[in-house]
């Protein structure tokens, strides 16, 4: 089979495969063409998938030849027309979020394969894309903040006077807000961290960051570890803690996100107006409402000297190991639809490759964005 890589469109800088991916991809009898260009914004030559045994070849080719096609973004308008019946598609299309797009797949019988929705559960672990990027995210989240940031983030004793560390609240302790911890310690920070999700206190603790309790949270085993939405008496008492820690914190990073829902509104407005100025807020659920009120998509807003960076994007960033790590991820995937010959072979009795599967001849395969589909 041919597996097309597709360069990215507009500020996306990862390329879905390095080289190095490309290479056991070629070892596994699979062929490999590469748009002209794809790596360049992750700094990796063409002629470096070339040495990895890939052809190089126009958009128009890649999308003509290829029986599996590759890319990180959802596609960008003009593309959707371009896929044929025949071919598979693998992206993160966000298909929980944006329902639109599976209604065009399921139009037009394409088979499409989202890897946001590889399940989270063990065996899948090496191939769970969200957990790679949300680690570049809680981590590059920090290094803005303390760049921002108009003091230090470590305690200092110098002959100039003590400086005191910076207070750091972080809101989610997902995969993202677990990272955001760890680097906040690392630069000497103090931490506090809220979740809806109790089973989280012993890692908060365990990273040197302080869990605030606040009783009543509702917890769904059905969720598959993931938060469910939250009682009106709950949020009320969530949101005074909240409002108290964040007012004598230097830096906010949100992280907290529900799937296929708008985050929840966890810093409102009124609790911005009681930071410091020179505060710093990044806020990592931008691209679905944010966690705070005044939080806007890929802007910085500045109200009352607190910055609110809304960022959900740090990947793109670090476009080298975000690549290489997504890579991995891929290939890791694929390997359950490869047979030895290097052919492709949609095995649907396997519950990663369904569960990951958005639409396949007209049908919806993912469980939880058929549930959305059948509660419309
Ligand atoms: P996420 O991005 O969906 O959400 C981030 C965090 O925000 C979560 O911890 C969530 O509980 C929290 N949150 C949501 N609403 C909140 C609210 N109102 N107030 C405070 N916090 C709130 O999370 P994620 O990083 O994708 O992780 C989700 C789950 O998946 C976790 O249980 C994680 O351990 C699990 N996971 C499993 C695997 C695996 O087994 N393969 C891999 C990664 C993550």
């Amino acid at each position: 089979m041919i597996l097309g890589l597709l360069k990215e469109h507009g500020k996306e800088n990862r390329v879905a495969l390095l080289p190095e991916i490309v290479k056991t991809f070629t070892d596994m009898k699979v062929e490999v063409l590469v748009e002209k260009g794809a790596g360049e914004n992750a700094f990796t030559p063409d002629g470096d998938y070339e040495a990895a045994g890939a052809k190089i070849g126009s958009r128009a080719d890649v999308f003509k030849k290829s029986d599996v096609l590759l890319q990180i973004q959802p596609p960008a308008d003009e593309d959707i027309q371009k896929i044929q019946k025949s071919q598979v598609w693998i992206s993160a299309f966000n298909p929980l979020w944006d329902t639109d797009l599976v209604k065009t797949f399921l139009k037009d019988g394409v088979t499409t394969f989202s890897l946001d929705l590889i399940p989270r559960t063990t065996r899948a672990q090496a191939m769970d894309i969200l957990s790679s990027m949300a680690t570049v995210s809680g981590y590059l989240a920090v290094l803005e903040a303390a760049s921002k940031l108009p003091t230090f983030f470590p305690m200092f004793m110098t002959a100039a006077g003590t400086i005191r560390p910076a207070n750091v609240l972080i809101l989610g302790a997902g995969v993202a807000g677990l990272q955001a911890i760890a680097t906040s310690r690392k630069l000497g920070a103090q931490v506090q961290v809220f979740d809806v999700r109790s089973a989280v206190k012993e890692e908060v603790k365990s990273l040197g960051g302080k869990f605030v309790e606040v009783e009543g949270a509702t917890e769904d085993k059905a969720a598959g570890g993931y938060a469910v939405e939250q009682t009106e008496e709950y949020k009320q008492k969530q949101q005074q803690a909240i409002n108290d820690i964040a007012a004598k914190s230097n830096v906010v990073i949100c992280t907290a996100q529900i799937p296929g829902k708008k985050a929840p509104l966890l810093l409102p407005a009124e609790a911005v107006e009681r930071m410091k100025p020179g505060s710093v807020i990044i806020d990592l659920a931008a691209s679905t409402g944010g966690n705070c009120e005044l939080t806007k998509n890929d802007e910085t807003v500045v109200n009352n000297g607190v910055s609110i960076i809304g960022q959900s994007n740090y990947p793109s960033q670090m476009p080298m190991d975000a690549s290489k790590m997504f890579g991995k991820n891929v290939l890791n995937f694929m390997k359950l639809m490869i047979t030895e010959e290097g052919a492709l072979n949609l095995n649907f009795e396997d519950d990663i490759v369904k569960g990951t599967c958005i639409t396949h001849s007209g049908e919806i395969y993912n469980e939880r964005v058929k549930s959305l589909f059948e509660n419309k």
